[in-house]
């Protein structure tokens, strides 16, 4: 791969770039098409499909994550795809075993990991130990090797685009970081590779994360300005009205810095993390 992007550069061809981690659904191929749509005909869009074991925990959901690579290739080539990169465990990680990482696991050949320090300390940092250690140094790597121009990243995982962003500036990765919208089922639920893990009567219950997004939105917009723990109440009691969702977290925050705020206003970004039976989903919207 990095050759083939080495020799595209020498002839001038720029490269969008979209990491996944496969199961590719609707809000990949979005990801897809905007990476197209800011290269151009003349340039190259690579995919990735990587599920990186460093930036799960020990008890988290890696080794059930969903695989469906023919399918995922198969959708990558009817959606324009120039090049789907895709390498196992031992190429990215030398020495690796394959076993889910822990999140300080450096094995006997790879032994740097590249971290950012403040804003993947909150959310999902915080409810997930190394998660961020784990993404940015497996995007890090990624850049290295695929050598875009552009990489474009979902505003589905917010906290996430924001850290490479900022890793990506201090770093002096030269490429441009764009986000694009999250896009939904029609009842609302942010699609996800792991709704697959949905059944009937959990799926039912998931677009409960939207409806507390929606809840959030109108409350702000009809008074203006909520104290954060009166809104956090309201949404955590929202989540207790279905038998099988358990509310992991909810934070108002600044969409630049991701900093906590206090009284939440229109502009202000919601973000929760929510356990819908054993599958944990994440949504996130302005306000
Ligand atoms: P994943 O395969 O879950 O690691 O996601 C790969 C990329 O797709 C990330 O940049 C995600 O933010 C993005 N993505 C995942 N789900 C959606 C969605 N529903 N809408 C838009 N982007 C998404």
């Amino acid at each position: 791969m990095q050759r083939l992007a080495a020799n595209w550069r020498r002839a001038g061809v720029s490269i969008a770039f979209v990491p996944t981690m496969g199961c590719l659904h609707d809000g990949h191929l979005t990801l897809v098409r905007q990476a197209r749509k800011r290269i151009g005909q003349k340039g190259r869009v690579v995919v990735s499909i990587y599920v990186n074991p460093t930036q799960f925990g020990a008890a988290e959901d890696f080794t059930t994550y969903p695989r469906t690579l023919k399918r995922d290739l198969k959708l990558c080539r009817e959606t324009g795809v120039d090049a789907v990169f895709a390498p196992n465990d031992e190429e990215m990680y030398p020495g690796h075993r394959g076993t889910p990482s822990r999140r300080l696991a450096a094995t006997q050949n790879f032994s740097t990991f590249v971290v950012e320090e403040e804003l993947s300390q909150t959310m999902e940092g915080a409810s997930r130990p190394g998660h961020f250690r784990g993404v940015t140094t497996v995007v890090a790597k990624l850049f290295n090797i695929v050598q875009p121009d552009v990489a474009v990243f979902g505003q589905k995982d917010f906290q996430q685009a924001v850290v490479i962003r900022r890793m990506a500036a201090n770093l002096n990765f030269p490429v441009q970081i764009v986000v694009a919208p999250t896009v939904r089922e029609p009842d609302g639920l942010a699609m996800s590779s792991r709704n697959r893990h949905l059944a009937g009567n959990l799926r039912r219950q998931a677009p409960a994360l939207w409806r507390a997004i929606q809840r959030a939105q109108s409350l702000v917009r009809r008074s203006g300005s909520i104290p954060a723990p009166k809104l956090k109440a309201e949404l955590k009691k929202l989540m207790e009205n279905e038998p099988d969702t358990r509310l992991d977290y909810v934070e108002f925050f600044d969409p630049e810095t991701l900093k906590p705020i206090g009284k939440v206003r229109p502009g202000t970004h919601v973000a929760l993390a929510v356990f819908v039976g054993k599958t944990r989903l994440i949504d996130n919207e302005r306000l």
